[in-house]
């Protein structure tokens, strides 16, 4: 008998990158997914975890977030994160150049996964009243990309924010240079949008395929929305060129009206993230099940709300063997549990919406270690 670490038995998976959908158990052993398969018995009763009525889905990967702990608004990844559900996740931006020596030494030794985008500039974002990228000294592209190339393990792509409280009132020159660094090293960008100098269009015009734009769902200034409340025709011209929507919420960018009209107008976002930093931690439900949720509760197909929060945003980083449930495959998974009720859901500007289901994380496994969790009143 094959030796496993731990069995889920009796849940539905859902793996959304292989299209397994169904009652299987799944055994790991160490890193790996050692079995998945109708029945599987482990060859002691306790390193079985019976979950019937729940999902196991892939580790969750949440590409943005601030993780960096103890840095500008960090949170802890393995309390704020894995002890939410979410196994992956991508510091946006946390640490520039300067720090991702203390950034590396610091994640090192986390139980939770944590990759990371660069920030362009090279302080990063360690104290956020002052933005990272108005003194144009920080812009160091030479300094971006040697990090990149030092740490290639741990950097997925580079990151700025274009907000002119970040930029000033163009956001052109950083633009500029984000390119230029994400050309010599071959990486995607991630652009933090609202509230910018330019219109979104002219953003767009520097991004190419497997470019991020994240807070799509923004309901400042120069988001996905014209004038008439239609999703501007630039939008759907850069999916089709392969730049990727992103709905981060954190604690300014979700407007229920803007997440409405991108799934009437077929603009679903290509991942869902939640930017969690200490002040959004405070609501114990904030985390990716809860924006999962969010989109749920606008009839987005179950199957489609899992992708978006592991096998899309896992290629994105180019990690595609992360974000997906197979026999050999990386050993991390999800509990969820579909709960039906009554719920309120919150979007940033205190707009309340009432849904009948909600999703909840009820436990992890990475490491070929399952760790229950304790489900919290999203509301
Ligand atoms: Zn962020």
């Amino acid at each position: 008998m094959s030796r496993y670490d731990v069995v889920l038995q009796g849940g539905e998976v859902l793996d959304p990158a292989s299209g397994r959908w169904g009652r299987f158990d799944v055994a790991f052993a160490g890193d790996t997914i050692a079995a998945i398969e109708e029945d599987v018995e482990p060859q002691a009763p306790e390193l079985a975890v019976r979950v019937d009525g729940c999902l196991v889905v892939p580790g969750l990967v949440d590409f943005h977030v601030h993780a960096f702990e103890t840095v500008g608004e960090s949170v802890s990844p393995d309390e704020m994160c894995l002890g939410r559900g979410t196994t992956t996740v991508a510091d946006a931006g946390t640490a520039g150049a300067n720090l991702f020596g203390a950034f590396r030494r610091l994640t090192g030794s986390s139980r939770t996964r944590v990759l990371a985008w660069l920030n362009l500039s090279t302080i990063g974002q360690v104290d956020i009243r002052v933005g990272e990228l108005l003194a144009m000294p920080h812009a160091d592209v030479d300094a971006a990309i040697a990090t990149a190339r030092a740490h290639p393990d741990l950097i997925v792509g580079l990151k700025a924010r274009l907000s002119s409280y970040v930029v000033g009132g163009t956001c052109k020159p950083v633009l500029r240079l984000l390119r230029e660094a994400a050309d010599a090293t071959g990486l995607p960008i991630m652009v933090h949008i609202g509230d910018t100098g330019e219109p979104l269009p002219e953003v767009l015009a520097y991004l190419r395929p497997g470019d991020v734009v994240t807070h799509i769902l923004t309901g400042r200034k120069f988001g996905i929305l014209g004038g008439d409340g239609k999703i501007i025709p630039e939008v759907f011209e850069a999916r089709k060129r392969g730049i990727v929507f992103d709905a981060s919420r954190g604690r300014n960018h979700e407007a229920f009206p803007v997440l409405q009209a991108a799934v009437e107008q077929g603009l679903l976002p290509d991942t869902i993230s939640t930017d969690i930093t200490r002040y959004t931690a405070r609501n114990p439900a904030f985390g990716l099940p809860l924006m999962a949720t969010h989109l749920l509760s606008f009839g987005v197909p179950l199957e489609e709300v899992v992708a978006r929060i592991t096998i899309n945003p896992a290629r994105v980083m180019r990690r595609p063997n992360l974000g997906r449930l197979e026999p050999g495959g990386i050993g991390d998974a999800t509990v969820l549990r579909l709960e039906e009720g009554k719920f309120a859901l919150h979007d940033v500007d205190e707009r309340v919406r009432w849904t009948d289901r909600r999703l909840i994380a009820v436990g992890v496994v990475r490491a070929g270690a399952y760790m229950p969790l304790t489900p919290v009143d999203n509301s």
